[in-house]
């Protein structure tokens, strides 16, 4: 051996995980002329290099500078060791370690090789609906446990042909250890099926099915984490069967759109939209639609933007080829249950809504969403995390000295487990109130606990005693400590945790609801914030929320609400439609609450002030699905800047309260004065934004601060969003909103984590 041979060992930790890592470097070590090997453990990747300093150091270089693209790096160690006389460069079987901090990537897109290859005539793999390589293809959904090999996930029935075999093996070539690799001959393959489960004797399922489609036929397809309900999105009356199977009747369907120009017909796209929708994670992406769409009505009814994706799996390219047109790709469940992903479940429960099933017979481990995002200042603003985030974990300047785990809210469920410098965000669950969902709650938990290796020291929980999140944390996590944290103090930190900041902060929580510690329901909320504690300086005015839980699904009630205040009895001759709508029989029993209070707890929740004015305005008198008269109320909105109602800022001490009474009053002498709606709405939300920016100043004054956070459902509305930074902006402040992270209740359980955390500390746990 040479004296100047050295040896050194890295240690890599990160997505390095079925992101073609191993041959990417395998093909850099045999280029510098290294020997040595490389594996997969439970930690990472492990590689030993031998070879002079100089060829060390350059693949080093390497490794940092230009990793495969999926690959996300978070930690390179490196050791120098004694030679052993390594005679080549291989790749060596995976090694299982107990500690583990080794990471399953995401779901991947496609990749733009694996596409040309299944569209080349007389190619390998030309048309077949499975292709993938080290660089695409699915990953967390196909994943049992860890490491990362075949063995472990769905694919491990497919025994590789000889041809797959020998590319498996082959450090040269993309499918190098590619896991769920396989072609037409050994793999996975697509069947289709009539609704009553006839199998439909075709070479070309999804040929056949193309043409049923574009003939106003429906169908169920299998994808990566679930099932799709699929129609052609410019057939009406394909779309309403659609709807009124899905017993789904207002609430706006997903498109898939052909590709990225066809995209472009649909919605009036910024550079930020073409991007998400183009990457690897291709999430749903919310935009203004074209008039001139072709899309019918009935996709989004109400809606003046669509929600559309590009195909991500070789069967979405293959099928998108055959329609050549937008079609409806929508989450194969019932309303709020989750999305099914299990052959026999959509059998059973969905086939009848359709015409054809499109199944393949790769099982589904972990259901997974589509995930949904908008953009704001040229920044992913994301809604609903699941495909292609998760698991992908956030990465904080800090770290937990105890694992973490924070169950999140009851709507729009995500868990998080925060371990060290990671916080383990789960897949998007959703409305924990379905015992379906409860179960899939615990699938999911027990998966990352599994693939991560986890194993919680401590819970965090939502202060709200009814919300299933709370009772599996109090009930179902033994004898540990229990961290009860505040909904909307949760929001904020959510914000914090994911922006890499720290607080003090002024926080803004605007928020359909979340449970106070006084008892009443918040949700329209101005603090001081950092990890550890809250201190609530301002609120929106109590107003009753007019028969309790309905008043959300009945925004006439919360109209009710705040007219009252202004009108007393005379309400009940008000000329508008949430009063007309009430009949005479009715008025004693709202009289009587809105006089006493009767079942009618206070709230300050921001996302019912929104409610009030849409049905006030006649937009939406009763909501079909959550948040939707708001939702109504934005799209009906100019954008305005220049005018604004009043409104007052009352009490001698903290918290003050924030009243809009004197908006609503305003707003009610301009309906009657007949103004447009549609100017009114803008002037509310200009309002509102005004409202928010006011209520700063004030805590600016007390506290010094004069960064401020924006949190909470009601920042799901961009109109508002935008006019708040902006006028926060013109008043000196900086301003943090989410991005990755979505500001709804599917991102309160990162908060949650990270307070958990700074509680124990503080505990001296
Ligand atoms: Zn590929
Ligand atoms: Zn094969
Ligand atoms: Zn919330």
């Amino acid at each position: 051996m040479s004296p100047d041979v050295r040896r050194a060992r890295f240690r890599v930790e990160g997505i390095v995980q079925g992101v073609g890592f191993r041959p990417f470097v395998y093909g850099a070590a045999r280029r510098l002329g290294l020997k040595g090997y490389v594996l997969n453990d439970s930690r990472g990747v492990e590689i030993v290099l031998e070879g002079s300093e100089d060829e060390i150091l350059n693949f080093e270089k390497t490794l940092t500078g230009s990793p495969p693209p999926r690959a996300r790096i978070l930690k390179i160690q490196k050791s120098w060791e004694e030679p052993e006389g390594e005679k080549e460069f291989s790749i060596r079987e995976s090694r299982s370690l107990d500690t583990t901090q080794a990471l399953i990537s995401p779901d991947i897109a496609t990749c733009p090789d694996c596409l040309r290859e299944m569209l080349t005539p007389g190619d390998y793999r030309e048309g077949y609906p499975f292709i993938n390589c080290t660089n695409c293809g699915p990953r967390f959904t196909i994943t049992l446990r860890i490491p990362y090999d075949r063995k472990n996930t769905t694919m491990a029935p497919f025994e590789m042909c000889p041809v797959c075999k020998a590319q498996y093996y082959d450090p040269e070539d993309r499918r190098f250890h590619a896991q769920p690799n396989a072609c037409r001959r050994c793999g996975p393959l697509p069947s289709l099926y009539k609704s009553d489960g006839t199998k439909i004797e075709t070479g070309d399922p999804i040929g056949f099915l193309g043409k049923e489609l574009l003939a106003g036929k429906s169908a169920l397809i299998k994808g990566l984490g679930g099932f799709h309900l699929a129609c052609d999105s410019t057939d009406t009356d394909a779309v309403i069967r659609l709807r009124s199977r899905k017993r789904r009747e207002e609430k706006p369907f997903a498109i898939m759109a052909p590709d990225l120009e066809r995209a472009e017909s649909l919605c009036d796209l910024t550079d930020a939209d073409r991007d998400l929708l183009t990457s690897f994670i291709r999430p749903v992406v919310i935009a203004p639609m074209k008039k001139d769409s072709g899309v019918s009505k009935e996709v989004a009814p109400g809606q003046n933007t669509l929600g559309i994706m590009l195909p991500y799996t070789p069967l979405h390219h293959l099928l998108m080829k055959k329609v050549n047109r937008p079609l409806v790709m929508t989450s194969g469940n019932f309303s709020d249950e989750p999305i099914i992903y299990r052959d026999d479940e959509a059998r059973e429960q969905l086939a009848p809504a359709v015409d054809y099933l499109l199944l393949h017979n790769r099982e589904i481990y972990a259901r997974c969403d589509d995930s949904v995002a908008r953009t704001f200042s040229d920044r992913p603003y994301v809604i609903r995390r699941s495909r292609g985030y998760a698991p992908d974990p956030l990465v904080l300047p800090w770290k937990s000295q105890k694992t973490v785990l924070a169950c999140g809210g009851e709507l729009k469920n995500a868990f998080c487990i925060l371990k060290d410098d990671r916080a383990y965000i789960s897949q998007h669950i959703g409305d924990l109130k379905n015992p379906e969902t409860m179960d899939a709650f615990r699938h999911s938990l027990n998966h990352f606990k599994e693939i991560f290796r986890l194993s919680p020291e401590a819970v965090a929980y939502d202060l709200h005693p009814d919300y299933r999140s709370t009772r599996f944390a109090l009930e179902e996590t033994g004898d540990i400590p229990k961290i009860g944290v505040q909904h909307h103090h949760a929001h904020i930190v959510s914000v914090l945790a994911e922006r890499g900041e720290e607080g003090p902060v002024i926080g803004v929580s605007a928020d359909g609801t979340g449970y106070g510690e006084d008892g009443a329901i918040w949700g329209g909320e101005w603090m001081t914030a950092d990890f550890k504690s809250y201190k609530r300086l301002l609120h929106l005015k109590y107003t009753p929320l007019l028969g309790g839980d309905r008043a959300a699904w009945e925004p006439w009630r919360m109209a009710l609400a705040y007219l009252y205040p202004l009108s007393g009895e005379l309400l009940v001759d008000l000329p508008l439609g949430c009063v007309s709508k009430i009949t005479s029989d009715n008025w004693p029993v709202l009289l009587k609450m809105l006089k006493t209070g009767v079942s009618s707890p206070p709230t300050s929740s921001m996302g019912r002030l929104f409610d009030a004015v849409s049905a006030l305005l006649g937009i939406r008198l009763e909501s079909h699905y959550e948040a939707q008269a708001a939702m109504e109320l934005e799209q009906a909105a100019e954008k305005i800047t220049d005018r604004s109602y009043p409104f007052k800022i009352t009490g001698d001490a903290f918290p003050l309260q924030v009243d809009p009474t004197p908006a609503i009053e305003a707003m009610l002498w301009e309906i009657l004065k007949k103004k447009p709606v549609s100017e009114i709405s803008g002037v509310f939300h200009n309002t509102v934004a005004l409202m928010i920016k006011e209520g700063c100043a004030r805590v600016r004054e007390e506290s010094g601060l004069d960064r401020v956070v924006l949190s909470g459902g009601v920042f799901q509305n961009m109109l508002l969003l935008g006019l708040a930074v902006r006028h926060l902006e013109d008043e000196g402040f900086k301003v943090l909103v989410h991005s990755q992270v979505p500001t709804n209740d599917g991102g309160i359980s990162l908060g949650q984590a990270v307070i958990g955390a700074e509680k124990l500390k503080h505990a001296g746990f």
